[in-house]
């Protein structure tokens, strides 16, 4: 697990790098180059152990895709690593320089090019809080969002991220049609510009920022309903899972989110443990308002109790309930007690109860926390689960993910920072080795990430 690369880090000179930047801006102040050098790799013990104090000896601030190009140019002439940042809540560690060079903020590529109806174009640094904020303007909102929505750059999403709140309906990120086009610059003395469609467009997804810089997206839109958020209590975890389960297969309801959590993960919502009962498990949901009776119905048929319902509020100090679930199920557990940590599965869509009821009862309930996300897969309603661990040692943590797979269940390990080892999501399979062939030869974009890649230096 996370060996290094067998590729060694390339010579580079920094300073004739700088010089050719001309008036692209740059931050040298050693606290930006600390904070701009990390995600939230932290929730991992194995991650903060080996990636903590790797720090990028320049940032760089491209204004527009011409300073990206040139960025992308000067980094080729002098064999410097590039790293590339939206707003840094990755999970393994994909924005941090493990090979040193430059860190490429792209925040301020955030125009919106244009939206028609439900077609969008973007520039890759937009927050994703920030274009729904303009989309719903025309009725309409992303597909789908991390639970980070908030922090989070839709080039980030694209490069880092899998799903989210709307995946319940829409499926994985890569999964075809949710991202219709990117524009990618390659790092190289003269940067090409690959505009991808269709399929294509799925390329730059999950590449960890491995495969070259980009600058805008095309996004489909959703219907962008008044949604309502909810809580639901139950007096055990099956019961909640399988009125989730139900929940996900009723297409007439119209939701985006429906996450169980067993006790005592609602414990650590610091600021809302009044809407648990002590000891319940629980399902959070987002209800469109026209699904919101037929919804009461199937929690009462389920003996559930509604314990909140409130319009979703995502301004300045509220707290949208969708800041509970997804990773921030993890984050607020860790706010109370350092040492937890996560897990990421993905269940059978056939036999999924049953599935669910046996995975459950195979470890103690104060080691393995229950937390599921309802997602589509190829179609499919199923759970992605990211359970809480309370980590002991590398090897408990090991041997639990392998009990999952097992008892076949998909594990996507979070513990690590290689690409080939994130198998599942997506691993360097051919495509993604071909593509990154043609964007950065040199292997410069983000070095050190992948084990298997061959530069031509
Ligand atoms: C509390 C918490 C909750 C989370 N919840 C979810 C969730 O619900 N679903 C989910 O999928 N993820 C989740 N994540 C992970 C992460 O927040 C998301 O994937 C997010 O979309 C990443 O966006 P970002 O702008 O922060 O990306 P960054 O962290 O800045 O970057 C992520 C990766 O993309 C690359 N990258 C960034 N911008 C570009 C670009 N323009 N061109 C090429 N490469 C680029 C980076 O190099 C890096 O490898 C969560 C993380 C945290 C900490």
């Amino acid at each position: 697990m996370n060996a290094p690369a067998k590729v060694p880090p390339p010579a580079y000179d920094l300073e004739a790098f700088a010089a050719s930047l001309g008036d692209v801006p740059v931050e040298t102040d050693a606290k930006t180059l600390q904070k701009k050098s990390r995600d939230f790799f932290w929730f991992s013990p194995v991650l903060k152990r080996e990636l903590q104090g790797k720090v990028a000896e320049l940032i760089v601030v491209p204004r527009d895709e011409a300073d990206v190009v040139r960025v992308a140019s000067a980094a080729a002439r002098h064999r410097v690593p590039v790293t590339i940042r939206g707003g840094g809540t990755g999970n393994y560690g994909q924005c941090v320089p493990v090979q040193g060079g430059v860190v490429l903020d792209m925040g301020a590529l955030s125009a919106i090019e244009w939206q028609k109806g439900a077609r969008l174009r973007v520039g890759a640094g937009r927050k994703m809080h920030l274009i729904d904020a303009e989309t719903r303007k025309q009725g309409y909102e992303l597909r789908m969002h991390p639970s980070t929505k908030r922090m989070a750059s839709i080039g980030g999403f694209a490069a880092g991220g899998s799903g989210g709140v709307g995946s319940v309906t829409y499926g994985g990120l890569r999964e075809l049609g949710n991202i219709t086009g990117a524009r990618v610059i390659s790092l190289e003395e003269t940067p090409r510009v690959f505009e991808l469609k269709g399929d294509a467009a799925l390329k730059i997804c999950h590449g960890w920022g491995t495969t070259g810089i980009i600058t805008a997206l095309e996004m489909p839109l959703a219907p962008a309903f008044d949604w309502i958020d909810v809580i639901v209590a139950f007096k055990d975890f099956m019961t909640a899972v399988r009125f989730g389960h139900e929940l996900a297969l009723t297409d007439g309801v119209v939701k985006k989110l429906v996450t169980p959590i067993d006790w005592p993960i609602p414990a650590y919502f610091q600021g809302m443990e009044q809407h648990f009962p002590k000891g319940s498990a629980a399902v959070i949901a987002m209800i469109a308002d026209h699904s919101i009776e037929p919804f009461r119905s199937l929690a009462a048929a389920h003996k559930g109790e509604i314990t909140y319902e409130k319009a979703t509020d995502e301004s300045m100090g509220a707290r949208p309930l969708y800041e509970l679930t997804w990773n921030h199920t993890t984050l607020l557990a860790l706010n109370v007690d350092r040492d937890i940590t996560y897990l990421q599965s993905l269940y059978p869509p056939f036999g999924f109860l049953e599935k669910v009821a046996e995975i459950t009862s195979l470890f103690p309930r104060d080691e393995v926390i229950h937390h599921f996300e309802f997602t589509r897969y190829a179609g499919l309603p199923t759970g992605s689960g990211l359970p809480l661990i309370k980590y002991t040692t590398d090897e408990r943590l090991n041997e639990i993910m392998e009990i999952y797979r097992s008892h076949g269940v998909f594990i996507a390990d979070p513990h690590i920072w290689m690409l080939e080892d994130s198998a599942g999501y997506k691993s360097a399979d051919a495509d993604l080795m071909g593509f990154k062939r043609e964007v950065d030869p040199l292997g410069i974009c983000n070095p050190g990430k992948m084990r298997t890649y061959v530069p031509l230096r």
